[in-house]
């Protein structure tokens, strides 16, 4: 079994697109939330991960911001901008279905939250002290969030490593996520923020008990255009170009 797993899409179709065809038929796709927000083509981004194998789907907070189900005054300037066009762009019908997103899903060994087991739609997920707050906030083996767009594994403590360090995705390395509790991060689709501007994934096996880590060029110039064209704020544009 192949899963897909991928979060902070930010209604950037190009960085989407590139890692459905990168990662290739899967049986699954697990996505940890905003969907929107940020990026020029909300309805689109939508559209395409509802359409996805056996999608199973949690709400971000730029979700909840584009829906004004969360009070727009905590984002950053640029951030309420986008998530205000955002709103006036969505469509009835992707309003709705991003409105019915779940904050949390627990299934097979796996709790799905965007932000952090204890604040789901808030809390990012930075540090292993943070994580370690979180551990007592899920039941499952694996926590999978989003949120930081920064790839990453926190693993729990224990009595041999009472302050384990986050564990940085190496590429092209199987990582074998069944030996210990942890949370983990995909990074981000659509605006990755660890200074690699490619689309950063995860591809689950859960037969095997490995992940592997991928990143994937996409046409970012093309995003920027349609930012452009839709009077988005030009720094959102721009970071794109430098993944931060
Ligand atoms: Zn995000």
């Amino acid at each position: 079994m192949r899963y897909l797993i991928l979060s902070d899409i930010h209604s950037n179709l190009a960085a989407l697109e590139a890692v459905l065809a990168d990662a290739g038929p899967v049986d699954a796709v697990w996505c940890l939330g905003d969907i929107v927000g940020y990026g020029p083509q909300p309805n689109e981004c939508a559209a395409r991960v509802q359409g996805l194998p056996n999608l199973v789907c949690v709400a971000g907070n730029h979700d909840w911001g584009a829906l004004g189900k969360l009070d727009l005054a905590t984002f950053n300037a640029d951030a309420r901008a986008a998530a205000e066009w955002t709103g006036r762009t969505l469509s009835a019908a992707n309003r709705a279905w991003l409105d019915g997103l779940p904050e949390r899903v627990r299934l097979e060994g796996f709790t799905l939250v965007h932000g952090s087991p204890r604040y789901p739609i808030w809390e990012y997920v930075l540090n292993p002290a943070i994580a370690r707050e979180n551990m007592a906030h899920f039941d499952t083996l694996t926590c999978l969030v989003g949120h930081t767009h920064v790839p990453a594994i926190f693993q729990e403590p224990t009595r041999r490593e009472p302050r384990p360090p986050a564990i940085e995705l190496s590429l092209g390395e199987p990582f074998r996520y069944r030996n210990a509790r942890a949370i983990i991060n995909p990074g981000g689709v659509g605006q990755p923020r660890d200074g690699d501007p490619r689309a950063s994934f995860i591809l689950l096996d859960p037969d095997a008990g490995t992940l592997e880590y991928r990143r994937v060029p996409y046409p970012i110039e093309e995003t920027q255009a349609l930012m452009r064209e839709a009077g988005l704020p030009p720094r959102l544009a721009a970071r794109l170009s430098y993944g931060i």
